[in-house]
C-alpha cells in the first residue's frame, strides 16, 4: 500500500516537472526542511493583511547583509509585533500547505519570547496551538532558531526552556555565520540531541568547506542548512556522504544572495553526483517569492536534474530519519 502510493506520486511528480505542471506538482506530497517563519509566508499575505503595499525586495542582492537591511527597513516593523509574529507562523503554514508540503521543519526565533513579556510558557503554547489547529493538513514540527547576529548567552537560555517543553522537533542556528564560532552553543546542541530534537545549523553559505567541517566536529548536527560550499571540497563531500549528514538546500536564495552565480550553475548537481544526500526547501518565501514546487520545476527547468533525480530528491525530504 505505502510503495505504490509512492510510485503513484514519484510518476505525478515526474509527469509533472516534464509537462511545467506547477498545480500538479503541488499535489504531490514534498517536505520544506529549512523555512523560517518570520520571513515563511509571501509577501502579498502581508500586503493583504497590512492592506498596503510594501517595497520589494531587489531579486539579486549584494549579500547577506543588504537582505538583512531590507528585512529590518520594510518588513519587521510590521512582522515582528506579537500579531505580526503569529499572522506570519500561522500564514507560512498556510503556503506551505496550499504547495502541497506534507512535512514542514519552520524555524521560531527565540527573540519572539519577547514579545510574549520574556515568559516562554505563552510563546511555547501559541507554537503547540499552530501544530494542533494543522495537525490534519500537514505535519507541522517546530523548530527552535537561534540567531548568531545576537549574544549566545540569552539565546541558549531560552532555547533550553524550549527544548524542555517538548514541543520543538529540532534546533537551529542561523544569522551571520562567521558571527560566533560554533563553540558556545555546543552543550545546548548535546543537550538537544540527548532529548531527541534533530540538529541543524547554517553552515556553508557564505563561508568556506572548513566551516561546514568545524561545524561538525562541534555541534554533530544531522543537518547542514545550505552547506553548498562543500562542493568544493571533495574530502567534504566524502565525509558527508560517509556520515550521512544532509544538506537542506534552497537554490533560489542562493542566487538572489549571489552565493551561486545562476541556477543552471548551481552545486546541488556536484553535490548529487558525490552522493551528498540533498534535499530542496524555500528558506525565506517573503524574500525570495519561490515555494519548494517552484524550486523543483525551477532546477529541472534549468536542466541541472533530471525529473527522476528530482523526485528521489523529493522521498529524501519525506523520509524518516
Ligand atoms: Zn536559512
Amino acid at each position: 500500500m505505502m510503495s505504490s502510493q509512492l510510485t503513484t506520486n514519484g510518476q505525478l511528480f515526474v509527469n509533472a516537472l516534464q509537462s511545467g505542471d506547477l498545480p500538479a506538482l503541488q499535489r504531490v506530497p514534498k517536505s520544506d526542511l529549512h523555512n523560517h517563519s518570520i520571513l515563511g509566508t509571501r509577501i502579498e499575505r502581508i500586503e493583504s493583511w497590512l492592506n498596503m503595499p510594501l517595497q520589494r525586495p531587489h531579486p539579486r542582492m549584494a549579500s547577506l547583509d543588504e537582505m538583512i537591511k531590507y528585512a529590518h527597513d520594510v518588513l519587521y516593523p510590521h512582522t515582528d509585533t506579537l500579531a505580526g509574529f503569529q499572522f506570519t507562523a500561522q500564514s507560512a503554514i498556510h503556503d506551505a500547505i496550499m504547495d502541497g508540503v506534507s512535512i514542514l521543519e519552520m524555524s521560531l526565533d527565540m527573540r519572539f519570547i519577547s514579545l510574549y513579556e520574556n515568559e516562554p510558557r505563552d510563546f511555547v503554547a501559541f507554537v503547540a496551538g499552530l501544530v494542533e489547529t494543522y495537525k490534519d493538513r500537514i505535519d507541522f514540527r517546530p523548530e527552535i532558531g537561534m540567531s548568531k547576529d545576537r549574544p549566545p548567552v540569552d539565546q541558549i537560555r531560552l532555547a533550553s526552556l524550549c527544548i524542555q517543553s517538548g514541543i520543538f522537533r529540532s534546533i537551529d542556528l542561523y544569522g551571520n555565520e562567521t558571527a560566533q564560532p560554533p563553540d558556545p552553543y555546543r552543550d545546548i546542541y548535546a543537550d538537544a540531541r540527548k532529548r531527541g530534537l534533530k540538529l541543524k545549523a547554517h553552515a556553508g553559505e557564505f563561508a568556506g568547506p572548513e566551516f561546514i567541517s568545524r561545524t561538525l566536529d562541534i555541534l554533530q548536527v544531522d543537518e547542514v542548512q545550505h552547506g553548498v560550499t562543500a562542493a568544493l571540497s571533495k574530502p567534504l563531500m566524502d565525509r558527508l556522504r560517509r556520515e550521512r549528514v544532509r544538506l537542506n538546500i534552497c537554490p533560489t536564495s542562493n542566487v538572489a544572495l549571489g552565493v551561486v552565480s545562476d541556477i543552471a550553475h548551481h552545486p546541488i548537481r556536484v553535490l548529487v553526483d558525490n552522493g551528498v544526500r540533498v534535499t530542496v526547501n524555500s528558506d525565506d518565501l517573503m524574500i525570495f517569492g519561490q515555494s519548494v514546487s517552484q524550486e523543483y520545476l525551477l532546477l529541472y527547468q534549468s536542466g541541472v536534474l533530471t525529473a527522476n533525480e528530482l523526485d528521489d530528491i523529493r522521498r529524501e525530504g519525506l523520509s524518516l530519519r
